[in-house]
């Protein structure tokens, strides 16, 4: 945590959804499993993000995927915006949402076991199978899905 943390803007398409995050470390994180592509309709690029707040909560819509996840996005025009734990203590705000993506370097890769061989990235990035990543998480008491 040498990185001091930043203060972003996000937005969904038609701009119903503005919010704003503290982001700190200015780094993506993929996911390729199935509900993540299914739900963002490409890959999900998530930032992990403290602090989310939303302008105005009633325009955003939110589908409990899991016992522990849901999905939030814009009822308006269905942009895909974060992934968060229902305790609370993990939001993934999705990069494309925030107002500068390119600020941003993609650093990881999960679930790199369920991803379609139509499609994959050229960075160098630290990579998980999903039962690496679902191993990782449970050490550390969180939770993805
Ligand atoms: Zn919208
Ligand atoms: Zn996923």
């Amino acid at each position: 945590m040498s990185q001091a943390s930043t203060q972003e803007q996000g937005q969904c398409l038609c701009g119903a959804v503005r919010f704003s995050a503290h982001v700190a470390k200015r780094e993506i994180g993929v996911c390729h499993c199935s509900m993540c592509r299914r739900w963002s309709g490409g890959v999900f690029m998530g930032v992990e993000c403290e602090d989310v707040s939303v302008e105005n909560e009633n325009a955003l819509g939110i589908y409990s995927s899991s016992e522990w996840g849901e999905r939030c996005f814009c009822k308006t025009c269905g942009s895909t915006l974060f992934w968060r734990s229902k305790d609370g203590s993990h939001t993934a705000v999705s990069v494309q949402a925030f107002e500068n993506p390119a600020s941003f370097s993609l650093v990881s890769q999960i679930y790199i076991d369920e991803k379609p061989d139509c499609y994959s990235f050229s960075q160098a990035t630290q990579n998980m199978t999903g039962a690496e990543f679902i191993a990782m998480i449970t050490s550390a008491e969180q939770k993805h899905d």
